[in-house]
């Protein structure tokens, strides 16, 4: 274990505390910020709301990019124009970060976790399949949870650091389903599967910048479709509903304070211009990783899924057991190399204990097992 943390310190160039993941300013950050500041615009209005906006859509390959708050927001506006409403149902996968079933629950939905592929670690085609086929039924156009009488109305499927999952298998059963499909992309910007980009695949696609994502605005998200109605319903939601006037207040529906102020999008405008660099440097540092741990018997470096292209936003190992796992952690974070097991599954959590669920083999398996290295992009 002290080669792999002579080996992170050597690949990081530094003896000093390695953190998981950093931040990195290192193009126009400061002359947008100054900019903005200049021009006053700061807040709800100015030019870099815009101009992220469409730089994204472009970067993505899709028609509308709204920009959020975060990507919390950015989940929940997408779950609302998806018609999930109070006591449907949602599926989603267990091994997620919480923003992804908190989103569900503010409309008052349940979530549903089916299980995940070991080789993606997102969710399995083939398990929801396999529990559409046993637990539901299409009535009326609608896709009805045999268990519990309820409407399944979304599948919010999740791309883990960055790796994709098999999105297409899932998209064409939603489609069978009657599922409307919300990717959550929070964390796979810059990661293609069958050469398209991620988030693309869905009805709606949610990222997220928060301050440990690949770009970042402090905090920020964005919404993605190609659906023009949704993307007009999108900016309304999430701009209070307020209806375009000069100085009138008039708003026709409860809305969301949930727009991205112009001084984070600034800042949003200047990162996203050194994603390619990004890209670049974490996929040269997957690759040495990869090197590293492949003559390991004990660490199994954690490598991009087939027919995908990932940003290797988190770089993760798999250890042999959960003992193994917690003397890795133990010992790489006492050596000041931070690093951090994947998250407790979601059905474990207290809030959502009695949620439905498939067979989680596959999740627990990797919850016990799969543990972040330090991931930040080198200068
Ligand atoms: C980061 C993240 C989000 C959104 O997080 P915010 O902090 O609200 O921007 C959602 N889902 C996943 C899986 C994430 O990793």
């Amino acid at each position: 274990m002290q080669a792999i943390v002579d080996f992170i310190k050597q690949t990081f160039n530094t003896q000093e505390f390695i953190p998981l993941h950093e931040p990195r300013f290192i193009g126009n950050e400061k002359k947008y910020l100054n900019d903005c500041i200049d021009s006053t615009f700061v807040s709800s209005v100015g030019k870099y709301v815009d101009t992220f906006e469409k730089e994204f859509a472009k970067t993505i390959g899709s028609k509308y990019a709204i920009a959020t708050v975060n990507g919390t927001a950015a989940l929940h506006i997408s779950l609302i124009l998806a018609g999930v409403k109070r006591d449907d149902e949602v599926i989603t996968q267990p091994l997620t970060f919480i923003a992804t079933c908190n989103a569900i629950s503010y409309i008052g939905a349940k979530p549903i976790f089916v299980d995940v592929d070991l080789d993606t670690m997102g969710l399995s085609p083939q398990s929801l399949d396999a529990f559409l086929k046993k637990t539901c039924e299409i009535l009326d156009g609608k896709c009805i949870n045999k268990t519990s009488g309820k409407v399944i109305k979304a599948c919010v499927p999740m791309h883990t650091f960055g790796h994709p999952c098999k999105i297409d298998e899932i998209q064409a059963i939603c489609n069978d389903w009657k599922i409307e499909l919300i990717e959550d992309a929070a964390e796979s910007l810059g990661s293609y599967y069958k050469n398209k980009h991620t988030g693309t695949f869905g009805t709606l696609g949610a990222f997220s910048f928060n301050g440990n994502k690949i770009i970042t605005s402090g905090g920020g998200g964005v919404i993605v479709t190609d659906n023009e109605a949704f993307a007009k319903r999108a900016k309304h939601l999430s701009t209070t509903a307020k209806i375009p006037h000069p100085y009138e207040y008039v708003h026709d529906e409860i809305g969301y304070n949930y727009r991205l102020p112009n001084i984070n999008a600034a800042l949003l405008v200047a990162q996203l211009e050194q994603l390619e660099t990004f890209l670049e440097s974490k996929r040269a540092l997957a690759k040495e990783y990869e090197t590293f741990f492949w003559a390991s018997d004990n660490v199994q470096f954690v490598k991009e899924p087939q027919e995908s292209r990932s940003n290797y936003w988190l770089q993760a190992v798999l250890l042999k057991d959960k003992n193994q796992r917690d003397e890795f952690l133990k010992f790489t974070n006492a050596n000041s190399v931070m690093t951090r097991p994947i998250w407790r599954l979601m059905n474990e959590l207290e809030m959502f204990q009695d949620s439905q669920c498939t067979s989680l083999e596959n999740a627990k398996y990797l919850e016990e097992r799969v543990v972040n290295i330090p991931s930040s992009v080198r200068i």
